[in-house]
């Protein structure tokens, strides 16, 4: 009988590989190789909270299968992050602890580098960074103003989503049904000064390049879809008092002739002149001042102003002109007709409104008015600064005579004192004179710093740029590095479905930086060749909360369990568009499994040496072997399709399909001859050493110490090249124990 190892330790055996790893320096993104394929893999970047739940394992899990995948094809990988380190989670944690946000920060994100490395993500972690480095936050600034001299960041005086409560703006991504994503309370529409980033120059390339990117799966297109809200239709010039012209649009391109009215977005760019009216203007900017619970939403309440003008209709009529932010919702801050007859909304304005004439005259269109194509984007440009401390300082300094002044490129960074302890009221920016108070840099008189900050948003912007560049170079040139050449675009972006927002965003900025100069290289101005998208993790059919008690901890998890258990039971659950209602049926599937390889493959390495040479048995079970290089040539073909798709869930069920049928090839061979014979047990062993080989993407601490157990020699080469299915080697079917080669296809 022969000494059968103790049973899986996972704790052990996961520590001796974390070491080797980080001892060998595995995962350091290397320079490529001449020719050599390179892939980037994005993951999410998460935000300084202090903890991993389950949706960022879920989304590192599936990123990390891919990375140690296209490194064991060969690739060149860098598989790197920043943390999302600014911004009023990391400031609000603070308020609640009394300390400084920088010391929260950076505790926390020690505290989640320990739990990733502990998960063994194969990160590189130097490459790691912080967007509230001075370092980082110096580009962040670089930015800016280079955005702003493109003409691309602008300040205007206009109506922003205010949260009371957090006493701050809000960017439309951050209002959930008209409420503050982060307290969930009521947001007002405000109009205060404010920087927005312009996006309108870039609406119709995001959308035109859709078509193009192929490796984006549906759900994250579908995303950029959704924010994007275009509208297909017509558009028509109608004229108005004083020479003035009107463009409008509407979806409804057969019934333009039953218009009833004009409506105009209060962000119309034409809007001052169209009011004029006293009793109009007040109303106006009584709307923008916060009278309009953003909640009002729906045609039968939503703010409709009525302008006194009115413009010539397509059917020519005269059409009275409406305000109302009803339009931005639709179709962006632009002008359209109000049809009541093709619309139910219109009609619901039409009956509040009592200028809307019954019914149109019979009279033939005025050929102003023809009917053009036209589409509309609802995404517009957003607000990019907060009355918050714990943000990248915007570099602008206000003089009473030059009005606002840029802060120089070579006096970058501007810093933002890090011993500030916010109380949660107010700007404390606002209250630092050492911070407020500067010599205006253009005519040198006194001058006040601008104290908003840039929203972290902002800096998301371009949070995918930084791991591709050398930590020490960095410094010097973040966005003229050689290396961005190597790694851009970045292979493939994997993210939790909520990212739509900064994808899109980062999507238009990359074409402003490609039209400026420093990316001219993305030719698309696409800063994600691919693109992953998933869903969150839930338990009980619920999202996860301390309020509801269902918080499933990682770190618990992988205490019991061991990380390679928890990796591949969070994989294995669903497929990355679905929802994963987590249970622990996952986490038994994913554990018998493992035990039950691990168990199985020591016992068949240690017995196949023991196993009798018998060249008539071997004879007579040839076409087992056969038939088990065919299955794992199949299966080899599978794993690899599925792990290039990303599909991690059809992996792990295609290792364990594999898994049944070499238990199968065993069982049929001892039915056969009631023994396995040298050959047998030795083809036995080369299919284990092949799972282990595809399983080591999946769950890389047992299956790298499974290779070791089959004679494999430990160090960087330990998996060797990726199987490819039609070369699967099977040792044992002569006697010179040549490697056999079986030349399958995967169709076969
Ligand atoms: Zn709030
Ligand atoms: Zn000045």
């Amino acid at each position: 009988m022969t000494t059968e190892k103790a049973t899986y330790d996972a704790g052990a055996v996961e520590a001796a590989r974390q070491e080797a790893w980080s001892r060998r320096g595995d995962f350091e993104a290397p320079a490529p190789a001449e020719g050599q394929p390179r892939a980037y893999v994005k993951p999410s970047s998460p935000f300084t909270s202090g903890n991993l739940h389950m949706g960022h394992v879920r989304d590192y899990a599936i990123g990390d299968a891919y990375a140690r995948f296209r490194r064991a094809r060969g690739d060149a990988v860098l598989f790197g992050f920043g943390f999302d380190a600014f911004g009023l989670p990391a400031e609000l944690a603070a308020i609640e602890r009394r300390e400084p946000p920088a010391e929260w920060v950076g505790r926390s994100g020690e505290r989640m580098l320990g739990q990733m490395r502990r998960l063994g993500f194969s990160f590189d972690y130097d490459r790691v960074f912080y967007s509230s480095d001075e370092g980082q936050y110096r580009w962040s600034q670089w930015l800016f103003l280079t955005l702003l001299e493109a003409g691309l960041i602008y300040r205007d005086d206009a109506t922003v989503d205010w949260c009371d409560h957090c006493q701050t703006t809000l960017a439309a991504l951050q209002v959930e049904d008209g409420r503050c994503w982060r307290c969930h309370n009521e947001v007002r529409l405000i109009r205060r000064p404010t920087w927005f980033l312009r996006i309108a120059p870039y609406l119709e390339e995001n959308d035109r390049n859709l078509d193009g990117l192929e490796d984006w799966d549906e759900l994250s297109l579908a995303t950029q879809r959704y924010i994007l809200g275009r509208t297909d239709g017509v558009e028509l010039d109608l004229s108005g008092p004083e020479g003035r012209t009107l463009t409008v649009f509407t979806p409804h391109r057969g019934s333009v002739g039953e218009a009833r009215f004009v409506l105009l977005s209060p962000r119309h760019p034409a809007l001052e002149r169209w009011v004029s009216e006293p009793g109009a203007r007040a109303e106006l900017d009584e709307l923008r001042s916060g009278g309009w619970e953003r909640s009002a939403r729906d045609a039968a309440a939503v703010p409709v102003i009525d302008t006194g003008e009115s413009v010539a209709g397509p059917a020519g009529d005269e059409l009275p002109v409406f305000v109302s932010p009803l339009v931005d919702a639709r179709y962006g801050p632009t002008a359209a007709l109000g049809i009541p007859t093709a619309d139910e909304a219109d009609g619901a304005i039409g009956r509040r409104m009592p200028r809307t004439p019954d019914e149109p005259p019979a009279r033939a269109p005025s050929s102003s008015a023809e009917p053009r194509e036209a589409k509309r984007y609802r995404a517009s440009d957003f607000s990019i600064s907060r009355q918050r401390y714990w943000g990248t300082p915007i570099p602008i300094v206000h003089c009473e005579r030059c009005g606002a002044v840029p802060v120089p490129f070579e006096e970058l960074p501007v810093r933002l004192p890090r011993d500030i302890e916010p109380t949660g009221e107010g700007n404390p920016l606002a209250e630092r004179p050492d911070f407020v108070d500067v010599a205006c840099p253009r005519c040198g008189e006194p001058a006040r710093r601008e104290t908003d900050t840039l929203d972290c948003h902002f800096d998301a912007l371009w949070l995918w740029i930084p791991a591709a560049v050398p930590p020490e170079d960095r410094a010097e040139k973040m966005f003229e590095h050689p290396d961005l050449r190597r790694w851009l675009p970045a292979e493939r972006l994997v993210a939790g479905s909520d990212s739509g927002g900064f994808v899109f965003d980062q999507r238009v900025v990359t074409k402003a930086l490609r039209d400026i100069g420093p990316l001219s290289f993305l030719e698309d101005g696409e800063p994600f060749a691919g693109c992953l998208f998933h869903e969150m993790v839930i338990a009980g059919g619920r999202k996860m909360s301390k309020h509801l008690g269902n918080v499933v901890d990682p770190d618990e998890l992988v205490e019991r369990h061991g990380a390679d258990t928890v990796r591949l039971a969070v994989l294995y659950a669903a497929g990355p568009a679905k929802t994963l209602n987590w249970n622990d049926g996952a986490i038994r599937f994913a554990r018998r499994f493992l035990l039950g390889l691990w168990d199985y493959s020591q016992k068949h390495f240690a017995a196949a040496e023991e196993a009798p040479v018998d060249a008539e048995a071997a004879a007579d079970t040839e076409f087992l072997r056969e038939r088990l290089g065919k299955w794992c040539a199949n299966g080899i073909a599978r794993i690899t399709s599925d792990l290039e798709d990303l599909q991690m869930h059809r992996a792990v069920r295609d290792v364990t399909r594999l898994f049944e049928r070499v238990q199968d090839f065993e069982k049929r061979v001892l039915e056969r001859r009631g023994a396995l014979s040298r050959d047998d047990a030795e083809a036995l062993v080369a299919a284990l050493a092949l799972l282990a080989r595809a399983l080591a993407p999946l769950a890389p601490h047992l299956a790298e110490e499974l290779l070791i157990a089959s004679g494999r020699e430990d160090g960087p080469d330990l998996l060797g090249p990726w199987p490819d299915a039609t070369d699967v080697l099977l040792i044992g079917n002569n006697e010179t124990k040549e490697p056999r080669v079986a030349s399958l296809g995967p169709g076969e």
